[in-house]
């Protein structure tokens, strides 16, 4: 078997484009299968699931799941919650139903702290309230190291080329790219002038201020 951290490196590695999918009521998610994929590619199938429990109450209809995977010598938790729909004792697909989502999102949510997706999700997930956001985190959002030799200045010439006038942005302006929801820094790089509005509008008014400040 590998080593543990190369494994954990394998894991974290960002998915094709078009990984992740949306719910109905458009939350992004990446499927169960391409992390049972990463999880056995990455690690040689060296990994193993098991049911730590499974509480299926049917008289306050619910299902409780906790799943532990393990790599190496690495365990990991993840719990999942379920409603039963429907009455149990006329139709019991409801319980399985339950089963089969409590079971997933434990997996999921086991799997989650292995960071697996978070480089993916984490574009998605650029609300305030949400974690991608948080400012800890924000080394997911760039394909840079997070402790990378980038220059502090924020009028400091970088090696990034905006798509539009082709010239190299600023610091300030490649650090503000991280603050525009849904936009593919690494693809699609443009300095403050030349961010498409509809693009601009999406970023909080807050970085736009700080932005301003910084390259006084
Ligand atoms: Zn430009």
């Amino acid at each position: 078997m590998e080593h543990y951290l190369d494994i954990i490196q394998k894991l974290k590695e960002e998915f094709p484009i078009g990984t992740v999918q949306f719910t109905g009521s458009k939350r992004p998610y990446i499927p169960n299968q391409v992390y049972t994929d990463r999880l056995e590619s990455a690690t040689e199938s060296k990994w193993n699931k098991v049911i730590k429990e499974l509480d299926i109450n049917v008289t306050h209809r619910y299902v409780k799941a906790i799943v532990t995977i393990t790599i190496g010598e690495h365990s990991r938790d993840g719990y999942g919650v379920a409603i039963i729909k429907g009455d149990p004792e006329q139709d019991p697909s409801g319980v399985i139903n339950a089963v089969d989502l409590a079971m997933n999102s434990a997996f999921i949510e086991a799997l989650d702290s292995f960071q697996m997706g978070w480089r993916d999700l984490a574009p998605h997930k650029t609300s305030e309230k949400e974690w991608g956001s948080n400012p800890a985190l924000s080394h997911l959002l760039s394909t840079e190291p997070p402790n990378g030799s980038t220059p502090t200045n924020p009028r400091a010439l970088t090696s990034h080329i905006c798509l539009v006038c082709s010239k190299p942005l600023i610091q300030a302006d490649w650090e503000l790219l991280n603050h525009v929801p849904n936009l593919r820094r690494d693809k699609m790089i443009y300095c403050f002038n030349d961010i498409p509005a509809h693009h601009k509008r999406k970023i909080p008014e807050f970085e736009i201020s700080n932005y301003l400040l910084r390259i006084k």
